[in-house]
């Protein structure tokens, strides 16, 4: 147990280590954190459908009607007339030919991924994808080629000289989780048809928030064909828990018998799948359209004061606006500076983000108002100036 305390006692010294903050109560703009309440502006419910009646009512009925379990994996008896529905609301959404659930993300990535691409076979993966996307790539023992981020000219480069007679996925983001800036998907499309390569795009922070109808990153670029394969998360905008993948009917019925993280785990249960319902429905709705717009009208306000005040922002192009800092140890200051005055800030440190590269990762949400983000706008910038960021 000596080396476990060891490594423990090497983190703290390096300033990387990591905590579990408790909250009490709902998810909402503003939560109860150590007995205290404090603004939140690190959650990705951004659209504030966590606890939405529609949503918390469709759980509720669903329970009712179907049970807290589905008692196995999908493709035993775990699939019931609520993964269906879902399923087929998904792939309408999407505009796909299909769509498959997965009981996460994470298990999404690590499923999906070693599934369309093996031995023999090239992925390239842009340096700032999601560690859930290093991780399926990893497991997928093909040839791994990181891009540097966003860098087009770079991608083609590496496609011409990792030359395969295998399959060639290109795997990106549609919107950076910890930058908050947006994929290159017109030029990624035209580099996947030029190279016949497949196209990955895990949109867990577009999808809901991104595109008049909420389609995502896809629908800001107005690309209505050329993604192969479209993840995205049920537990950020759209306020319940889960995965999806849309893609061609072909596609999902290869990952039903190919994705392990489906195949070999207990679906999803009932209540979280009539939830995932409403909050399509919600999502597709004018009063998605609504929040999508106070959504906006939110983050350009706080990102535009943010970057008056000589704050860098990064790429920042959506909710997620990241302020960067540089080390470990000025973050977590800055962080504990802005708890003491009521905000609930998460300073970045690696492995999530490069060495010296930490920040503050700051989430807009929907649901936040005027007072909020101003209240916001001026600790962050006496927290900045205090600590020598400004
Ligand atoms: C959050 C996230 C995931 C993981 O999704 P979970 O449902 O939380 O497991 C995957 N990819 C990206 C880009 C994410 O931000």
């Amino acid at each position: 147990m000596e080396t476990f305390r060891e490594e423990i006692r090497s983190l703290k010294g390096e300033g990387l280590y990591r905590q579990m903050r408790l909250l009490q109560g709902c998810q909402r703009s503003r939560v109860i954190l150590d007995g205290r309440e404090v603004l939140l502006l690190c959650s990705n419910n951004y659209l504030g459908l966590a606890d939405h009646p529609l949503l918390k009512e469709a759980a509720i009925r669903g329970i009712a009607k179907y049970g807290v379990s589905s008692g196995a994996s999908r493709l035993v008896s775990g699939t019931m007339e609520l993964h269906e529905a879902l399923e087929k609301r998904i792939a309408r959404f999407k505009g796909t030919g299909a769509a498959l659930l997965f009981n996460s993300g994470y298990a999404a990535n690590t499923g999906i991924i070693p599934a369309l691409a093996g031995k023999g076979d090239v992925i390239f993966c842009d340096r700032l994808n999601h560690a859930s996307i290093l991780d399926g790539s990893l497991l997928s023992r093909a040839k791994l080629v990181r891009f540097p981020h966003n860098d087009m000219p770079a991608l083609r480069r590496l496609i011409t000289v990792n030359e395969t007679a295998g399959r060639r996925l290109i795997i990106t983001e549609g919107v950076f989780s910890m930058d908050g800036d947006l994929a290159r998907l017109p030029e990624l499309v035209a580099l996947k048809k030029e190279f016949d390569a497949l196209l990955m795009v895990d949109d867990a922070h577009g999808a809901g928030v991104l595109g008049n109808g909420g389609r995502g990153a896809i629908e800001q670029f107005g690309i209505l064909s050329g993604i192969d394969i479209q993840m995205g998360t049920l537990g950020k905008a759209f306020g319940s828990f889960g995965a999806y993948v849309a893609a061609s009917e072909e596609i999902v019925d290869y990952l039903v018998n190919r994705a392990r993280s489906f195949i070999f785990s207990t679906s999803l249960p009932p209540s979280v799948l009539a939830a995932s319902l409403a909050a399509f429905d919600l999502v597709d709705s004018s009063e998605g359209a609504l929040l999508r717009g106070k959504l906006a009208t939110n983050v350009s306000f706080f990102r535009s004061a943010l970057r008056s005040a000589g704050l860098d922002t990064m790429g920042s192009e959506t909710q997620i606006v990241p302020v960067f800092v540089g080390e470990p140890e000025r973050v977590m200051d800055f962080s504990q500076f802005l708890l003491e005055e009521g905000l609930f800030v998460q300073g970045i440190r690696p492995p999530t983000v490069p060495a010296g590269s930490c920040r503050l990762r700051c989430t807009i949400m929907a649901t936040h108002d005027r007072r909020d983000l101003e209240q916001a706008i001026d600790a962050i910038t006496r927290g900045a100036k205090k600590l020598g960021v400004i």
